[in-house]
């Protein structure tokens, strides 16, 4: 049976596990966090590609998500500008992740072990853990996300390139809500773009997966350009340090919480300024992206977010990450060696990622667009319809 070693137990590592598995592989998972991960309940969009992806690898998608029919652009009074059906599942990182994370067996799980980098051996690769293991397989995996050290390695080039804007997201209860904001904006997929913010909105499901009406709860995202001097002050902490690429949620300074207010109340419409209001604590992630030239060389591959981070506005994470896993097992079925079969992965899904890199960096390029006089109520960006018709929409 041939061994394989995957370096991070997120979304892209457990998907290319399960992959592997089905495709007759022994694999072992190393992932750098101590204990079971969780979402904080970010949201996360679906496409068809994804649940045929989860499908593929004998997970069923029923009770995936929230259904939403249609799509719907709002000015700053409330007044709605552009309603277009539009079918999708709408769900969260810690479902899909339970879903993975039921798939794959324990004894293959080894929580709390971080990988530093790996060695390429004639027809092996040695992974290289953090206390020093050197742990042998046919094929080492990089699934270890944003800040890869298996990338880093592989291609020391390869660096994040920060947006200018950083999203701001929290999670609102269906119940707290109240019954104009239940009836109207909690069912849709709702934005609003004013010039310098973007602000997309959708229902997820409740604690536990609960998807009955009541119990669910709205995911709420806010896109904000910030100066490099603002966001520097955003990333340091009460004793002065600064966390270089996001800061922990309870770290985050009560006056960058207050700013952060003060603007919701002059920017938001009142339905999303009452879901934001109702919210537990808002939190931040400055949005950065890169895209690698090569996803695998001999007989080590990259996946997921370690291999291209393509900007949120196209939802392409998740299912990006399992297009690379069902891919990877194609070629190593295809092929008799790990070398010829990573580079022809890595030809298709370096191509794949690349048009969701670009596509993506378009659509955020759209949040600074002001057209001659001005669209501070969000009513007059001439990219509307492309916004709300193409954001979080597969980009093949
Ligand atoms: C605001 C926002 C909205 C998003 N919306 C969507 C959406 O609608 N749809 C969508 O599909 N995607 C979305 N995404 C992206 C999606 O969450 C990720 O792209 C996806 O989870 C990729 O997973 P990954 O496993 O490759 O990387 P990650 O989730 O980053 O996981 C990497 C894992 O590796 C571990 N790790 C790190 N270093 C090491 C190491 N040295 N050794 C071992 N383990 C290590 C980490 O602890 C982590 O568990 C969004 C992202 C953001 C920020």
């Amino acid at each position: 049976m041939k061994k394989a070693i995957i370096c991070g137990g997120s979304i892209g590592g457990l998907f290319a596990a399960a992959a592997l598995r089905k495709s007759g592989w022994q694999v072992d998972v190393f992932e750098r966090t101590e204990i079971e991960l969780s979402g904080r309940g970010a949201g996360i969009v679906t496409h068809d590609v994804l649940i045929e992806a989860l499908r593929a690898i004998d997970i069923t998608t029923d009770d995936l998500g929230v259904y939403v029919k249609d799509r719907t652009a709002y000015d700053k009074n409330g007044n709605e500008l552009l309603r277009l059906p539009f079918p999708q599942i709408v769900t969260s990182w810690d479902r899909i992740h339970s879903l993975l994370r039921a798939s794959h067996p324990n004894e293959h799980h080894h929580l709390g072990r971080a990988a530093i980098g790996y060695r390429q051996e004639q027809n092996k690769a040695i992974a290289i853990l953090d206390d020093k293991t050197e742990i042998e397989a046919d094929l080492v995996i990089g699934a270890d996300g944003f800040g890869s050290n298996i990338r880093a390695q592989m291609l020391p080039n390869v660096k994040s390139i920060s947006s200018g804007y950083v999203v701001w997201r929290a999670l609102a209860n269906e119940s707290d809500l109240s019954e104009e904001v239940r009836s109207d904006v909690f069912k849709t997929f709702g934005f609003f773009v004013p010039t310098g913010s973007q602000i997309i909105g959708y229902p997820i499901a409740g604690i536990g997966n609960d998807l009955r009406e009541g119990r669910r709860r709205y995911n709420f995202v806010w896109y904000i350009g910030v100066e490099a001097d603002e966001l520097k002050d955003m990333l340091t902490d009460n004793n002065g340090n600064y966390y270089s690429v996001s800061i922990p949620p309870p770290l985050v300074r009560d006056d960058v919480m207050k700013r952060f207010t003060e603007t919701a109340h002059r920017i938001l419409p009142a339905n999303f300024a009452e879901i934001l209001e109702k919210s537990e604590m808002p939190f931040f992630t400055p949005i950065y992206d890169h895209h690698s030239p090569i996803m695998g060389y001999g007989n080590v591959g990259l996946v997921g977010d370690a291999a291209c981070v393509a900007r949120p506005h196209v939802g392409m994470g998740v299912t990006k990450a399992a297009c690379d896993a069902l891919c990877l097992a194609k070629s190593l079925d295809n092929f008799s060696n790990i070398p010829d079969a990573l580079a022809a992965y890595s030809e298709e899904r370096v191509a794949a990622s690349a048009r969701a890199h670009y596509r993506a960096r378009d659509l955020g390029a759209t949040i600074f667009v002001d057209p001659e006089g001005g669209n501070e109520d969000g009513s007059r960006n001439p990219n509307l319809h492309e916004i709300v018709s193409t954001t979080a929409t597969i980009v093949i």
